[in-house]
């Protein structure tokens, strides 16, 4: 047969958690937590399954998990999204990405995507016969120019997909970049795809640019979210997008044939636990003890780094040490000195190499400073 996608091997996780096992190195390559979800939560989940909760949800999700999900817009961004129409709950982010490419884009469609991207992008716009117009940002500030934006916004442009705090990079998108991005669309059919999973991990005190924030962007947007991400459990795979009625009634109709709906008694646990809203805001204190505490333990390492706005990875520049191509140091890094973490040049155009590596640091402090110890070793 003929491949649908060429170029796709097997995803850079895959490949560097199997290695980081067999070479039983700390794995601070693919973003997972290595400590607990919380107790609380698990029981939720358990006590939903004994009252219950154990055949189909509805195709949308649980209602009670999309008037949380509501309620939370309402709370953090004063913006409204209907639970019953405008709130679909997902297998993770990752199936309402290709779900979302799957309802709008056909072939010869253009999609911009912002590299390093985020590995299910392309591949979601090539098997529906769409195009990825590339635009490369650069190590460390991955500022984007909105000048060469503008330039490659053409009457093929469907859909533009945007991600911030940004995987693998850890910057985040100002208010202004926003602005930039409602102007240049304004008055277009283009759907900005805006993946927001770590919405609620961003540090110093920074404010999430939210799609939703924006009127006239929201009105032609999707935001895609993670409980995977926001609750510690990326193994239960719940997510869910929001968008106006006219788009999602266009993504229910392709969500009810590729998964129908999503593990219920979960999706339940989660609309319980979500009751107090600081079972989420309190993840940017959680998570900003752990970039402060790994930053500060590799301080005297020969790895120099901006540190991350948001999400759970530090970008670690190796120029210092070595010129090999990332992958190799990747490798041999698991290999030699027993600590796994993602090489960027994976996510970049014609694989541009800045000589830098991405490290979760969703672990236990030990775990972290086991790490650190290794990484000042190096
Ligand atoms: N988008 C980004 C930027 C991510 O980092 C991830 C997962 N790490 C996803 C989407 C997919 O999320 P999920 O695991 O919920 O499918
Ligand atoms: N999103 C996780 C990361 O960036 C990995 C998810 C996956 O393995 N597909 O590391």
């Amino acid at each position: 047969h003929q491949s649908k996608l060429p170029n796709v091997g097997t995803t850079i996780f895959t490949v560097m958690s199997a290695l980081a096992n067999e070479y039983k190195a700390l794995n601070l390559s693919q973003g997972f937590p290595n400590y607990p979800s919380s107790q609380k939560l698990n029981d939720l989940v358990t006590d939903a399954m004994n009252n219950g909760y154990n055949q189909y949800a509805p195709m949308a999700g649980n209602l009670d998990l999309r008037i949380a999900i509501s309620n939370k817009y309402e709370l953090l961004y004063k913006s409204t999204y209907h639970p019953e129409k405008e709130i679909t709950v997902t297998a993770g982010a990752t199936q309402a990405i290709y779900s979302i490419v799957s309802a709008f884009i056909r072939p010869n469609d253009e999609v911009i995507i912002f590299k390093p991207a985020y590995d299910c992008y392309q591949p979601a716009v090539e098997v529906n016969g769409g195009k990825t117009i590339p635009i490369q940002l650069s190590a460390p500030g991955y500022k984007v120019n909105w000048e060469e934006v503008a330039s490659k916004i053409t009457s093929k442009t469907k859909m533009i997909m945007i991600n911030s705090p940004h995987n693998p990079s850890g910057t985040i998108w100002s208010k202004d970049d926003m602005l930039q991005l409602q102007n240049l669309t304004k008055d277009t059919n283009i759907i900005v795809l805006s993946d927001e999973v770590y919405e609620h991990i961003i540090f110093d005190g920074e404010k999430h640019q939210s799609a939703c924030l924006f009127k006239d962007l929201k009105q032609r947007s999707f935001i895609t979210a993670s409980f995977g991400k926001t609750f510690h459990n990326t193994g239960w795979k719940i997510g869910y997008c929001c968008a106006p009625e006219d788009l999602m009634i266009e993504f229910r109709k392709v969500h009810q044939f590729n998964v129908f709906s999503v593990n219920h008694p979960a999706q339940k646990g989660i609309a319980d636990y979500m009751q107090d809203s600081d079972t989420y805001l309190g993840l940017n204190r959680f998570f900003q003890k752990k970039r402060d505490l790994f930053l500060s333990l590799i301080s005297e390492s020969r790895f120099m780094f901006t540190p991350s706005k948001g999400t759970y990875f530090q970008v670690l520049d190796y120029s210092n040490i070595t010129d090999e191509y990332d992958l190799d140091f990747a490798k041999r890094l698991t290999r030699e000195f027993k600590i796994a973490s993602i090489p960027l040049s994976i996510f970049n155009e014609n694989d541009k190499d800045d000589k830098v590596l991405r490290f979760c640091f969703a672990k236990t402090d030990e775990t972290l400073v086991k790490a650190s110890e290794i990484l000042c070793k190096i």
